[in-house]
């Protein structure tokens, strides 16, 4: 280990992630203040909702504080494939351009990801072996298997000259991961023993109390129920839950069921996995085109699309617009997934389609056929009673997760908590943990191809379109100010009754005698006051003079 330079402090900034769902990115900076080395964890995207943000497909961190120091960048670690966790890889490596380190399944998937954008020539991906090690400058990082819900999680352990992080990534204690390695705690026990000055730690479910239970007893319930259904068959989960893929094909081979693989990125991710060495297992699949002459009780669709997302299978099933698969009365669909907050209404929507053509729908709430990903309140104490880190730094979560999650530590006994949101900088070592500089952080919206910051305003602007139209007048003005011909309107997404009264006061409003260079804003308040009159509602006016 090197000796710890005059001056030198660690710090922990997340820039993504802290006081919101999705979007982790994670950075580590150790030397004097004016001269760090810096490390990134995980570089993830949040999916946009319409309503916020209309357009908008996908959200990623602001990363000009990183641009700032890259020369002192020393490389991106990801700890696993969830796009919360390297979605924004290819949207941002240009800016950041550093080596990418990953285990091997991660690293495929980011491939895949990286061909996509044209750029698997230019970044540098090290695959890391599982439980193995990397030397970053001041930085030691070993990588620690845990589990999750899609193959290998991993936790870091980063070592430094001032003191040991963890960094767990997403995990929880799952006795049965049904794949991979179950989570090494003898390694976290060991640098517990060793000592630990701060664990970053997941926040997901720090108000669950409990355990998050296993995918051992998933599969065991999936087994049951799919072989007590009749008529066709739908089961819908994360594609990345590749344990779980295994546990439904089992399920259908013991029904006597064949597996259709619906969905591209369904069948991406059973490519994935077999590549790199996992469903060796998994019964053969029939391709959805050969799928119709199959007996209703003999197949199992497994599908995209828990979500509701639109372009997904199930939802092309569920409006009979899938080329291969429908169902009907007496048929039943299986959704083994949770919603993720903010696609309620979308699930729901779903759900009701399918409902209303006779379709049985098994949820969560109904039925054992999900268990979450991240650790509830037990095996988060458990956690920190093998760490036993001096300093417990709240990630992944709403402020109100991390909150609670601090509280939990505390109780545990951890001397010290530090809740940080997006852009705090905290001071690990030297002295007390806390929060040292505000650093420029946000929002990049993906929005078609361009990414634009959330500050330039399009998405507020699209919204109030969205809620009230448009209404455009032009006005034509001779020399002297006065109006010319009737003004010319052009109405967008207004109700047609209000079109009347809008034109008759953008008109009074003109013929008014004035200055010239109030009648625009006269004429556009007029219009606005007018459709609010009749209407409830202001939509955005814009008026055009052309002089004649
Ligand atoms: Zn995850
Ligand atoms: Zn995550």
């Amino acid at each position: 280990m090197t000796k710890n330079m005059n001056g030198a402090e660690l710090v922990f900034l997340p820039l993504g992630g802290a006081g919101e769902i999705g979007m982790n990115l994670n950075c580590y900076g150790y030397g004097p203040p004016d001269a760090r080395k810096w490390i990134v964890v995980d570089c993830g995207v949040l999916f946009g909702r319409e309503t916020g943000t209309p357009g908008v497909d996908l959200m990623m961190p602001d990363v000009r504080f990183l641009e700032e120091v890259r020369d002192d960048l020393l490389g991106l670690v990801l700890t696993h494939g969830h796009e919360d966790h390297l979605g924004a890889v290819a949207h941002l490596w240009p800016r950041l351009r550093c080596p990418v380190y990953a285990t091997p399944f991660t690293a495929r998937l980011l491939h895949d990801k990286l061909e996509e954008a044209g750029l698997e020539a230019r970044v540098k991906v090290k695959i890391v072996p599982l439980g193995g090690a990397v030397r970053l400058g001041p930085f030691a990082l070993e990588f620690i298997s845990i589990t999750h819900s899609i193959p290998e999680p991993n936790a870091l352990a980063i070592r430094t000259p001032l003191g040991v992080v963890v960094h767990t990534g997403d995990w929880k204690i799952d006795p049965d991961p049904l794949l991979g390695e179950v989570t090494n705690d003898r390694a976290l026990r060991r640098l517990g023993e060793e000592g630990v000055l701060a664990m970053v730690c997941d926040s997901t479910n720090a108000l669950v109390p409990g355990e998050s239970g296993s995918e051992g007893e998933v599969r065991r319930s999936l087994i049951r129920l799919i072989g007590s259904l009749k008529g066709r068959l739908a089961v819908t989960a994360f594609a990345s839950n590749v344990a779980r893929l295994q546990s439904v094909a089992e399920a259908a081979e013991a029904a006597n069921r064949e597996v259709v693989l619906v969905g591209r990125s369904m069948r991406h991710m059973v490519n994935c996995a077999r590549d790199t060495g996992y469903l060796k297992k998994f019964p053969r699949v029939i391709a959805e085109e050969e799928s119709s002459d199959l007996p209703a009780d003999h197949v199992l669709y497994l599908c995209t699309g828990s979500q509701g997302e639109q372009r997904a299978a199930l939802a092309r099933i569920a409006a009979d617009e899938h080329p291969h698969v429908s169902l009907g009365e007496g048929d039943s669909v299986i959704f083994s997934s949770r919603i993720i907050p903010g696609n309620e209404l979308a699930i729901f929507e779903l759900q009701n389609q399918l409902a209303a053509k006779g379709i049985a729908v098994l949820t969560e709430r109904d039925h054992f056929v999900h268990v979450s990903g991240h650790p509830a309140r037990d095996e988060l104490a458990a956690m920190y009673s093998w760490v036993k880190p001096k300093i417990a730094v709240p990630v992944h979560g709403e402020l109100r997760h991390m909150s609670e999650h601090a509280r939990l530590a505390r109780e545990l006994q951890v001397p010290q908590t530090v809740v940080a949101l997006n852009g705090q900088m905290v001071r690990l070592a030297p002295g007390a943990a806390e929060i040292i500089d505000e650093t420029p952080s946000g929002r990049l919206h993906l929005d078609g191809r361009l990414l634009v910051h959330e500050d330039e305003g399009f998405a507020r602007s699209r919204r109030a379109l969205g809620f009230a139209g448009f209404i455009g007048i032009t006005l034509v003005l001779d020399r002297k100010g006065r109006l010319a011909a009737e003004p010319v309107l052009h109405l967008e997404g207004i109700p047609d009754i209000v079109h009347g009264a809008v034109r008759a006061a953008a008109a009074r409003a003109a013929g008014a005698r004035r200055a010239k260079g109030d009648i625009a804003e006269d004429v556009r308040i007029a219009a606005r006051r007018a459709a609010n009159e009749m209407w409830g509602k202001k939509p955005v006016v814009r008026v055009q003079i052309v002089e004649v």
